[in-house]
Parts: structure tokens; sequence; C-alpha cells
């Protein structure tokens, strides 16, 4: 528990661009202009459905919050990769949504699957096998969702496994006990709309769709929602972008950010010329400096990488981190910083809207996913109402 002046550092989820983000996807569906104007000016088309990964705790934002956000934006496809993430997932949100589970189940965990109303990707003839005979021995027809490997070669059958399932079809299928009502496939590189596997993999997609005409197809993350109306298919499946990930290398993010980090000052100090700062004294002062200490570590899923690489900003202006990212604190750079306005309890923006969970993973040289999902559980939590 938190006492009431805590010095834990604040995360700020607003649910509501989270809920805008997902709106703008879906706005998305059928159209190949580029994305210029963000959530705010949409067009109309849609063709496709718009579903929302929350996988991972909807990627480190709280999927308790942001689950029922999405339901109440009118989201009713939901994916999770783990049987327990669904069937958390099952509590927050209406029957009528579905929600289906990336990994497919375990053996022995198809009857919770079942038993939780939820739709397994099956991504092998071992777990489809599995699931039919579920489903035969409840004597009832099961929903599931297919998964072709494209190009992963991380889940999903083999081309050749699916020839062969397709070749005995969807009435085979049915006879199995099993209902398909989704065919599915993941992107390899979405975001760099110039690398020719994303062709590759639409093609392969379009032959394994072949054989089951009429099903509910979906192959688009994210970044495949940017790739063009050719990937859209009937239901996009973003994720990152929901929570502000830009979706497309090197271009204009129309998302909405999503996520505000802010730590307070605990400490202020000057040091001299020469003196070092923090563990193995990798950041050494050139004047009198003046350093503060703010309350937010690795521990916190704020990366060491950011180690003397992050910048930080106090009232509109930037300072940067000197020094290691410790476990529980950083230390920056303040000397150029209007001094009466430092002081403990002071809030330092980490990540906001001038510089967010992008730029901030450029710093610590890994992609904005992972930025998200390091968020930690030490932080006093903030959720924006939808
Ligand atoms: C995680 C995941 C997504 C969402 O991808 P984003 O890049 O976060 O939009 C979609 N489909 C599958 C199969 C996934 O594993």
């Amino acid at each position: 528990m938190l006492i009431e002046h805590s010095t834990a550092a604040t995360l700020t989820i607003d649910l509501g661009a989270i809920a805008q983000n997902w709106r703008f996807l879906g706005t998305r569906a059928g159209s190949s202009s580029p994305p210029k104007a963000g959530p705010t000016a949409a067009s109309t088309s849609t063709t496709a459905a718009c579903a929302a990964v929350v996988k991972a705790d909807a990627y480190g934002l709280g999927v308790a919050e942001v689950g029922p956000a999405l339901y109440q934006a009118g989201c009713r496809d939901f994916f999770v990769a783990l049987v327990d993430e669904g069937i958390q997932l099952r509590t927050l949100i209406g029957p009528d949504a579905t929600v289906y589970v990336l990994h497919g189940p375990q053996p022995s965990a198809e009857i919770e699957c079942a038993q939780h109303a939820l739709v397994p990707v099956l991504n092998s003839p071992d777990q489809f096998q599995r699931w039919s005979n579920l489903a035969k021995m409840r004597g009832e027809r099961l929903p599931a969702a297919l998964q072709v490997d494209t190009g992963m070669r991380r889940l999903g059958f083999d081309p050749g496994d699916f020839e062969a399932l397709s070749s005995e079809s969807f009435a085979a299928a049915r006879l199995s006990g099993i209902e398909p009502i989704l065919l599915m496939s993941h992107l390899v590189s979405a975001e760099d709309p110039a690398d020719p596997i994303n062709r590759i993999q639409l093609e392969q997609f379009e032959i394994a769709r072949k054989s089951w005409p009429g099903l509910r197809c979906s192959l688009a993350n994210s970044s495949g929602i940017f790739l063009g109306p050719a990937w859209h298919f009937d239901l996009l499946r973003p994720g990152a972008a929901l929570y502000g990930v830009a979706p497309v290398l090197n271009q204009h993010n129309p998302m909405r950010p999503v996520i505000r980090l802010q730590a307070p000052i605990i400490q202020i100090r000057t040091i001299a010329p020469g003196d070092r700062v923090g563990y193995n004294h990798t950041w050494r002062a050139s004047r009198p400096t003046r350093v503060a200490t703010l309350s937010v570590g690795y521990a916190d899923g704020y990366l060491r990488s950011l180690s003397n690489r992050a910048m930080v900003r106090f009232m509109g202006q930037t300072a940067p981190l000197i020094g290691r990212v410790s476990m529980d604190t950083i230390t920056v750079d303040v000397t150029d910083m209007p001094a009466h306005q430092l002081t403990p309890g002071a809030q330092f923006d980490l990540i906001d809207s001038a510089h967010d969970i992008n730029q901030v993973a450029t710093e610590a040289g890994t992609n904005a996913y992972e930025i998200l999902t390091s968020l930690g559980p030490r932080y006093r939590r903030r959720y924006l109402a939808a």
C-alpha cells in the first residue's frame, strides 16, 4: 500500500486515448491513404472490424481497466496470449465479446478454455486434435480460430499441414466437432512497408484462405493496418498502436499518446568539477553541477540502458539523465533549470506527449513494446476515464 505522500513515481494511463486510438484504427479499414490526420480527423469507411490485443496485461497498462474501456467503446473481439489471461478478461467484459487465446490450449487446459467460453487459436495439428477430442466428448461443436504460419515460424500450422487440414475443408472440420470462426496469420515486419516479406506473407495467406471460402480472416497487427487495404481482410488485430506505439517506422505517428510517467525529486545537491556520479562513476562533472535525484529506477522498468542517454523534462525544460540508472533512483543534471522550483516532491516528466514511449525506446535502444511491458508494479497508477 502506498502512503499518501509516497515518493512513488506516477503512471497516468489515458483510457480515453486508448478508446480513440481503437476507433481511429477501425476507421482505417479499407483505407489506403497515408496516416496524416490522426484520431481526431478520421474518415468513416469501415469494411473490416477492429479487434483489440490485450495480452500481457494490456501491454502492461492494466487489462482490468483497459479491457472494459475498449468493450465500452464497442470492441467485441479481444486477443490474449494465455488461457489464464482469457479467464481474467472474461470476468471484465460482456458475454457477447469473443476472447481469442493466441497460444491455444496446453494439453489438458482445453476444458478450462471451453468452460470459460474462450476461443483458442489452434496452431498445430496436435492442438486441433485435442480441441476436436474435447468437442466430441462434450457432444457439441466448439468454435476455434485457425492460424497458418506464413513466415514467422513461431506459431501456426505449417503450410503443408494446413493444406492437409484444408483438403478436408469446412465440412470435415465440422465433423471433427470444430467450428472454425476465424482464419489468421501474423506479420513479421509490418512496421517496415519496404520489406518484401509483407507481400510474400499476403500471398501465402491468400492461398491458405482459398480453401476456406466465407471464413472470417485476419492478418493485420497494428502496423499491418498501415500497409494498405489488401492486408485488412475482415478483422484488424492491433495491440501496440492502441497504446500509442508508432505503427510505421520513421513516419509521423498518428496515434494519440496514452501514458505519462512522472517521478518526484527526492534530493538535490551541487557537486564540484571532477566529481563523478552514480554506480561505477560513469559520469563526470566538467563544471559545478546541480544534481537532482529522482524516485524511479530499473526496478520500475525504467531501463538501465537509459543510463547517460535519456532526456527528462521539468516545466517544459529538458535535462539529461547522468550516470547509471539505479534500482530505485536516477540522477539528472539540473544546473540549467530554474533553481527555486526544484525542491523535493517536484515532479519530472520521464514519458509524456512531448517525449513519448517511441522516443524513450530509441534512447534505450529497444522498441516501444518493451518500454510499455516493462512498466513496473510500484508506480502509483492513475487512470483517466474514457
Ligand atoms: C501481439 C500480437 C498482435 C498485436 O500486434 P501489435 O504489433 O502489438 O499490433 C497481433 N497478432 C498476434 C498473433 C500477436 O501475437
